[in-house]
């Protein structure tokens, strides 16, 4: 068959908590069935604190700017000792506009089956840009907080434009526009202006349709089916995404992506988990379906495809589960199952 050789340059961060031990399991997945990406192994988050006194250290960095393309795990971001948020920090250097979050049911018998969605959440502005003061009032000197967001129309155009471009990649029919125009007039007002403005340019190929966002998390709930791509500003993207992962079986199953043209930064939605990390039973999972996803961005649909299949085989079965998914198997059990699986 295929003798692929390790072509894709892709920096590699295992991350802090149970990031080692998913991301292992996660390779020795992609090596199984010979995945193109020739890794660049970096360090960030905790392990570069403690290795270098720098959360991001400059080699990964650089690392990934030469790349264009990373697998990250779950990434400790030090409290105290002035450090700013990797994350915010690797989206700004970045400038990892799209925050891709795919919702799809995997593990069946649940209240929803056949979930498939996408959130595409707009992850540079909104009130993510936020200017925070406060005011004297009522004689306290700090007696009003004041948060301003702002978006661009650029970015408002861009953002969309981004869903609807995946939406015709990828077959998908439909993109909702989430906002709440009729109260945040300005900011969400010129997000839905740009929105029908670029769907008018895809009418035809792909459908629209809009939702204020509070109906939207209602119908995410009551009716999740009628969904396809939701297109959205940054806080209310991360609040419904959250949400519908908790739809499908939680975080442990939650993959996500930053994009840009710079970078495509893949990983999962959950944190380092420290509660478990170090015991073996951390679900590799959700970096899983990251790398599933960006097997998919290189255009390798057929890795992704029989990866897909493995794990579908496999949680269907329901005899190798992690803790989170009600199982007792742990990270290895599960990657040697997969690993059977693969066809
Ligand atoms: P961080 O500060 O890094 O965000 P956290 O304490 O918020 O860490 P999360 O990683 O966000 O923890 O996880 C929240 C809960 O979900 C924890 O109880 C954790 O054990 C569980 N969890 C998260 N990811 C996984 C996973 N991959 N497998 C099993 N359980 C998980
Ligand atoms: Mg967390």
């Amino acid at each position: 068959m295929m003798t692929d050789s390790k072509t894709i340059p892709t920096t590699l961060i295992p991350g802090d908590g149970i990031g080692p031990e998913i991301t292992e399991s996660v390779v020795e997945i992609l090596d199984a069935v010979n995945a193109p990406f020739a890794w660049e192994r970096h360090i960030a988050g905790m392990a570069a604190v403690d290795a270098v006194n720098d959360p991001l250290p400059k080699d990964t960095i650089d690392s990934i700017r030469k790349t264009g393309l990373a697998l990250k795990g779950p990434l400790t971001t030090p409290v105290g000792g002035g450090f700013k948020s990797i994350n915010v920090t690797l989206r700004q250097e970045f400038g990892l506009y799209a925050n891709l979050r795919p919702t799809k049911t995997i593990i069946p018998g649940g209240r929803y089956e056949d979930i498939n969605l996408v959130i595409v959440r707009e992850n540079l502005e909104g009130y993510y840009a936020a200017m925070e003061h406060t005011i004297p009032s009522d004689g306290d000197p700090k007696g009003i907080a004041l948060s301003g967001g702002y978006v661009s129309r650029k970015e408002c155009n861009r953002i969309v434009r981004f869903a609807f471009d995946y939406a015709v990649k990828n077959d998908r029919k439909k993109v909702t526009l989430v906002h709440k125009a009729n109260i945040i007039k300005q900011m969400c007002g010129m997000f839905l202006e740009e929105g029908r403005k670029v769907a008018e340019e895809y009418k035809g190929r792909v459908a629209c349709d809009e939702r204020i966002v509070d109906a939207c998390s209602m119908q995410l709930v009551t009716n999740p089916w009628q969904f396809d791509v939701l297109v959205t500003t940054n806080l209310f993207g991360d609040i419904l995404s959250d949400q519908a992962a908790g739809l499908v079986g939680g975080l442990g199953l939650a993959p996500g992506a930053n994009i840009s043209d710079k970078a495509a930064v893949f990983e999962a939605v959950h944190g380092s988990a420290p509660d478990i990390a170090g015991k073996g039973i951390a679900n590799p999972l959700a970096l899983l379906l990251a790398a599933v996803m960006m097997l998919r961005h290189v255009g390798r649909q057929d890795l992704a495809d029989r990866i897909d299949s493995a794990i579908k085989s496999v949680i269907t079965s329901g005899e190798v589960r992690t803790g989170d998914m009600g199982g007792k198997a742990t990270t290895k059990d599960l990657t040697a199952a997969l690993k059977q699986k693969l066809v």
